[in-house]
């Protein structure tokens, strides 16, 4: 199996191409700026002291300040992040924000830990890593097994050394300087996106067979506006299996059964109960990828039956896969124009921190809807003329403005 960056890197490549990129411009592209490895020391509830690795990788800042989440996971090692974060260079260029990429993050399963150990971790990883991050170089947010709480006390922690500025992360706690709508940014936004692409392709809502992999902050969001746009969402998975109705499962349900039930389905009783694996292969119109990287690879590409893929997880897809799929003429909405919608309202969060103004719920998510289909009809278009795939589409948009900021900055060029 290829590593996730050499994935990254051959879909930047195979845009690179298509944009007939000289070698030289390909390495200085896809070279990060900064790697760092951090130990992270803290002390457990029973005193002892624990040590794990913490990174951070800066992949470029032609655009702006560095931007990307902090991912608290077993899977975490430097390559992973390290390719999250160029994904995070190409995703702030799709959509145009003004800003870099980044990832960060550290290998542990969260939930071995208790709440204040976890706290202990992040002020130990901030100790560490204060002085590389900044409103105006690197703003970290949410991922996987972070949350609000989690960014709390990353701000307090760099606050101590470096005073007063919320803007220094994004994704905190509505009462303390967090964008109203940033939580459901990420599931509405993939929401947005299928709704365009639906109208593109002329299928009714109504008439779109739904899959949706993974019930946290963005498989979960998702799937409740989709129901409320009208799709039927017959499958959703999560740790504990997958949830299938082929009639529509009652979302809005099993939306407030997870959050009683420490965000998780397990023991949801109102839906036909299949293996995990299952969802993937299942004989739907739309399959939504919304948790892990990976997940459809050489092994199972050939049993998918969906007909289109919107990818909400972070490289759902590996290349291998996407070949295979491509022959089968399923057509994919690639990962940084799909979740795209996270970063776009932490942009708003950080220009609300900026100016000490605080935006409506309403002004949010007309921007965001705004952003993300003025976006949309970008790669679509882009798609159409140069006879490429969303995902080549999307990488030619996005490494062409990187391309173009990093020559009219010059110095290495
Ligand atoms: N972790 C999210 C992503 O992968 C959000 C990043 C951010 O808000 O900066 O896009």
């Amino acid at each position: 199996m290829m590593r996730p960056s050499e994935s990254t890197n051959l879909y930047f490549n195979q845009a690179a191409d298509q944009l007939k990129m000289p070698e030289w411009m390909r390495k200085l592209l896809i070279t990060p700026k900064r790697e760092v490895t951090v130990q992270v020391a803290f002390e457990r509830d029973n005193g002892n002291v624990e040590t794990v690795l913490g990174y951070r990788v800066q992949h470029d800042n032609s655009r702006g300040p560095m931007k990307g989440g902090l991912r608290y996971h077993p899977s975490v090692d430097l390559d992973e992040v390290r390719a999250l974060a160029s994904l995070m260079t190409w995703k702030t260029a799709v959509v145009e924000l003004p800003y870099g990429g980044a990832k960060g993050g550290i290998a542990i399963d969260p939930k071995t830990l208790s709440t204040k150990e976890i706290e202990r971790m992040t002020r130990s990883f901030v100790d560490e890593i204060h002085e590389i991050v900044g409103p105006d170089t690197d703003i970290p947010a949410p991922d996987m097994g972070t949350n609000f709480q989690v960014m709390s006390w990353f701000r307090n922690q760099w606050e101590k050394y470096h005073g007063f500025n919320p803007a220094v992360i994004t994704g905190k706690p509505v009462e303390e300087y967090g964008a109203k709508g940033r939580e459901e940014a990420t599931g509405r936004g993939v929401g947005i996106l299928a709704v365009k692409f639906l109208k593109r392709i002329n299928v009714r809502p109504d008439q779109c067979r739904t899959a949706i992999q993974g019930f946290g902050n963005v498989g979960s969001h998702a799937s409740k506006f989709l129901f409320e746009s009208a799709f039927p969402v017959v499958a959703v998975s999560d740790i504990s299996g997958t949830f299938y109705n082929p009639k529509g499962l009652n979302i809005p349900e099993m939306f407030s059964y997870s959050l009683k039930n420490g965000n998780r389905l397990e023991g949801y009783t109102g839906a036909e109960k299949l293996p995990g694996e299952a969802l993937l292969e299942l004989d739907v119109d739309l399959l939504i990828p919304a948790a892990l990287g990976d997940v459809v690879t050489k092994e199972n590409a050939g049993k998918v039956r969906a007909k289109s893929i919107i990818e909400a997880a972070n490289g759902p897809v590996d290349p291998e896969a996407d070949a295979i799929l491509a022959s089968k003429r399923i057509t994919i909405l690639p990962d940084i124009l799909a979740n795209a919608g996270g970063v776009t309202v932490s942009y708003f969060e950080w220009v609300q921190n900026r100016q000490h103004y605080r935006w409506t719920l309403d002004r949010v998510r007309q921007e965001l809807d705004r952003t993300l289909s003025d976006a949309f009809e970008n790669v679509w278009q882009h798609s159409a003329t140069n006879d490429v795939s969303l995902r080549t589409a999307a990488f030619m948009l996005a490494i062409a403005r990187v391309q173009r900021a990093t020559e009219l900055a010059g110095g290495a060029v």
